[in-house]
Parts: C-alpha cells; sequence; structure tokens
C-alpha cells in the first residue's frame, strides 16, 4: 500500500489541477471568449466548478486527514501509517501540508451544497445587479443585493464556528490569522501621519504634468512592457500577458496569464499595471513547483501576494534607478513623442501625486485612504451600527473627510468596486497590509544589500528577485502572513516602514 501521506499528496493535487482548468477558462472569457459564446462558458466553468467542489470534499481526503495528528504524525499508528512513513516521526513540511489540508478540508465540506450554491446564485445576480446600479447610478436598485450578502457572510460564518466574530472570518479568508483588531491599530497608525503628508503635497506648488504624453502607439507600448517584465524577471516561458478590460494575473507557476490593457495617451497606465501583475507572476513562478497543489506551493494570502506586485511597481519602478536604466529604452522607442519631455518632467509624472475619487486611479500616497475608508465602514456593516441604504452618506462623509472630495454620485462613490457584489468583504484591507508590508520588505533588503540599486540602474534585478524567491516565495504558506513578516524583517508587520517611504519619495519631489 502507498504512504498515506502521498496518497492525500495526490487527491489534493488533483482537486488544485481541476482549479488550474477553471481559471483558463476565467482567463479565456476576459481575453479570447467570442461575444455569444458566454452562456456556454457559464456552463462550462459551472460544471467545472461542481468537479471541483467534489474533488476537494473527496471523503477519502478527510478519511486519510484523519490518519494524521496536528502535527503530522499517525494519530492512530497502524502497522500501514508506520510501515508507509518509515517511521512515526512527522516532517515539519508534512505538518504545513497537513495544517492547511484539514483547514481547506473543513471549511470546503462544512457548508452546506445548498448554501454554496445560494452564494454562488446570488453572487452572479448581485454582479449584474452592481453593473446595472453603476450604469444607472442607482444604488437603491442594489441595495438588497447587499444585505443579503451581508446576511450570507454572516451566515458562513457561523456555520464555520466564526459566529461571534463574522467580520475577522471575513478577513482570515484572505489573510489567514489577521484580525479586524489587529488591522485598525495598523491603520491608525498609518492615517495619523499619512493624513498631515497628503495635506502637504496638496499645498505644494510642485505639480505633475501627467498630460505630457500622447500618441504612444500601442505595439511599441507592448514591446516595452514585454522588455521590462522579462529583464525584472517574468519567465515568458511559463506565462503570458495579453488584453483584457480589467488587468489580473490568474494561474500557478507552472503557467502564469497575465493581462495588461493600453491607452494610446496614457502610456504609464499600461506599463505600471503590467508591472503590478508582473510582481504577482513573479510569487506564483517562485512558488515551489514540486509542491503546487498543496500548502507548500501555495501563496499565504492577499496581503503578501499585493506585497509582491506593489513592491515591484512602487519601490522598484517608480524609483530612480530604475529609470536611469529604462528611460533611454523608452526615449528609443517614442523619440518624438518624449523629445519636448525632460527627465525630471518624466521621473514626475510617473510618481504624480493628484487626488482622486476612484481608488483603482490614486497614486501611492492616496491609495491607502481609499481602503482605510472601506475598511471603516465594512466594520460598520458588520457591526450593524450602519444600514445598508444608509452606505451612500456614510460613504460620501468619509470621502470628504479624508479625501477632501465628495463623489457627485454613487458611481465614483459607492458603487464604483466590484468586490461586494461577489460577497469578497473583508478584501479590501489587504491592499493596504500589501503595501505596508512592501515598504517593510524594501528596508530590510536594503539593509541585506545596500548596493541593490546600482544593479537596477545597470538593468540587474536578478538579486531582489532571489532574495524575494529565498524569503518569500520558497515557503509557500509555511508561516501565516505576520509570522513571515517577522521571519523576514526582524520586525513586526508596522505602517512606519511605508510612511518613512512616502515620505522620502514623495517628500523629495513635492516638498523639497
Ligand atoms: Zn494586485
Amino acid at each position: 500500500m502507498s504512504d498515506p501521506y502521498d496518497q492525500l499528496v495526490t487527491r489534493l493535487k488533483r482537486a488544485h489541477t481541476l482549479g488550474t482548468v477553471a481559471d483558463l477558462l476565467g482567463w479565456d472569457e476576459q481575453v479570447n471568449l467570442p461575444p455569444d459564446s458566454a452562456d456556454v462558458r457559464a456552463e462550462q466553468l459551472a460544471v467545472l466548478a461542481e468537479t471541483q467542489h467534489a474533488a476537494a470534499t473527496d471523503p477519502e481526503i478527510g478519511r486519510l486527514l484523519d490518519e494524521f495528528g496536528r502535527d503530522g504524525s499517525p494519530s492512530r499508528p497502524t502497522e500501514a501509517t508506520v510501515s508507509a512513513l518509515g517511521s512515526t516521526r512527522s516532517t515539519p513540511d508534512r505538518a504545513v501540508v497537513l495544517r492547511h489540508a484539514r483547514r481547506d478540508y473543513d471549511r470546503a465540506t462544512k457548508l452546506p451544497a445548498e448554501f454554496v450554491r445560494e452564494k454562488a446564485a446570488h453572487s452572479s445576480h448581485a454582479y449584474h445587479a452592481w453593473a446595472d446600479a453603476k450604469a444607472c447610478n442607482d444604488f437603491a436598485g442594489y441595495a438588497p443585493f447587499l444585505e443579503k450578502h451581508l446576511a450570507l457572510a454572516r451566515r458562513e460564518a457561523e456555520l464555520l464556528g466564526w459566529g461571534d466574530r463574522p467580520y475577522d472570518f471575513a478577513i482570515d479568508k484572505h489573510d489567514p490569522g489577521l484580525t479586524a483588531a489587529q488591522i485598525t491599530a495598523l491603520f491608525a497608525e498609518l492615517k495619523r501621519a499619512l493624513i498631515p503628508l497628503v495635506r502637504a503635497i496638496r499645498d505644494s506648488r510642485v505639480r505633475a504634468d501627467t498630460a505630457l504624453f500622447k500618441a504612444f502607439p500601442v505595439e511599441s507600448q507592448l514591446v516595452f512592457l514585454r522588455e521590462v517584465t522579462e529583464r525584472i524577471g517574468f519567465n515568458y516561458r511559463r506565462g503570458r500577458i495579453d488584453v483584457s478590460l480589467h488587468p489580473f494575473c490568474s494561474g500557478t507557476g507552472a503557467d502564469i496569464r497575465m493581462t495588461t490593457r493600453f491607452d494610446a495617451d496614457n502610456p504609464l497606465d499600461s506599463l505600471f499595471s503590467s508591472i503590478h501583475e508582473t510582481g504577482h507572476g513573479l510569487y506564483e513562478q517562485g512558488l515551489p513547483r514540486a509542491h503546487l497543489g498543496t500548502a507548500l506551493g501555495q501563496a499565504v494570502g492577499m496581503a503578501v501576494h499585493e506585497s509582491q506586485s506593489r513592491l515591484w511597481e512602487n519601490q522598484v519602478a517608480r524609483g530612480r534607478a530604475f529609470w536611469r536604466f529604462f528611460e533611454p529604452r523608452l526615449r528609443a522607442l517614442f523619440p518624438t513623442q518624449l523629445a519636448a519631455v525632460s527627465s525630471e518632467e518624466l521621473y514626475l509624472a510617473v510618481n504624480a501625486v493628484e487626488p482622486t475619487l476612484i481608488r483603482v486611479d490614486a497614486d501611492e500616497v492616496h491609495y491607502n485612504l481609499h481602503i482605510l475608508l472601506r475598511f471603516e465602514l465594512e466594520q460598520r456593516l458588520f457591526s450593524g451600527a450602519l444600514a445598508v441604504r444608509d452606505l451612500p452618506a456614510a460613504w460620501n462623509a468619509l470621502c470628504t473627510e479624508s479625501l477632501g472630495q465628495t463623489p457627485a454620485n454613487d458611481r465614483e462613490g459607492v458603487l464604483q468596486d466590484v468586490h461586494w457584489s461577489g460577497g469578497a468583504f473583508g478584501y479590501f484591507p489587504s491592499y493596504c497590509l500589501g503595501n505596508m508590508m512592501a515598504a517593510q520588505l524594501w528596508a530590510a533588503v536594503r539593509r541585506a544589500l545596500p548596493e541593490l540599486e546600482t544593479d537596477f540602474a545597470r538593468g540587474d534585478f536578478s538579486r531582489l528577485l532571489g532574495w524575494l524567491r529565498e524569503n518569500i516565495h520558497a515557503h509557500g504558506r509555511r508561516y501565516d502572513t505576520l509570522e513571515l513578516v517577522r521571519r523576514v524583517t526582524g520586525e513586526e508587520l508596522s505602517p512606519k516602514h511605508l510612511l518613512a517611504y512616502l515620505q522620502e519619495r514623495y517628500g523629495g519631489l513635492y516638498l523639497g
């Protein structure tokens, strides 16, 4: 009889592989699908989701898990498990895989099929209700869908034993181990220092001119961003980049699908969104291939994922050393378009700070304020302090307070994001936590490799990637978010590195 652990891993990998097929169909839906083929794709995805769920809840997985204790040793050593393992001693790797497999299995099996179906169907309806509400600027039409999503989120938490802490459960789904209380403390510290910085930059006489860029042919933009993303380390033999309406990155280590979008008059948008997605892609490509399908081959959570994309997008690609290398290349590709643009103007445009009501358009100084607002509102919704019908007014009030701008309508206010329409509460904080983590990792890697930016100016990003591979990517889900940060940076996750980084980069540019 083969090792029960190997039998378990075979089953986990099968469920994972089915998930990757669904990912691929999802990618294809957004990149290639002919307009009248949406129905058949919805059917394909539904059948696959059912098959994948059946694979992930295979009772044989439960039986095999029951053969092991928490540390990965056989819980009831039988002749078969003992002889198959060679001894009753476990290995740390196995303990990690078993711990996560147990958690995932419990979460997949404790929810009644009826509930799973209801939530999936509601998400689909709510998505369309949101899209319609956004198009017609009609929050009232969407409110009942949001109310039901909140009720479903509470019910799910209850079914999984988190009934007294439904919002913590929502957070834990994206960033295992983190709680609303921890995030509240981190965000409060961030906000105290961020608001004065934002105000000072707003009062600065320095202004970036983002209308400098006109008529950048898309073909050449693609050449440039391919070159940039390849040079920072993306392996195009195990991934590709295509065009979609909204940029994203899907797939796992062996096959990464990234997307971008092009605007001839805004080449920085496609460039930076591609670098961002490349950061996600590099993380996935760096996860140990042999462990794909188990916790050791999986990303820790959304905050760590976002730390990888933000680090490359912001700390690296908005820095002077990066542009020292890439500016000549950009000018060679767009000689006439950039003829009248000075190096300093280009660098300032790369680091433009401009308040906006729209999160996805926000610069990195303002971005976190958009997240703080959403986190605050999610907590009030979950505590019952805020009713869904009062959400637009609460949104606008917070927006005015923190961003100094008031949405003229709900389309540029509470209806702007897709997340809640899919029931994805507790997701927004990951973006801001990822920003904090990126800055903290950046401080740590600069301590460890002080000459790093000299490398960048030569177009060499391999030492940074190597450091991330070794310290973050190689571990899969061995450590939870906060433990990983502690181990890699030697300190607790804190906003102080993000604040210092923003002060250094943007204070330097705008507050001279
Ligand atoms: Zn991202």
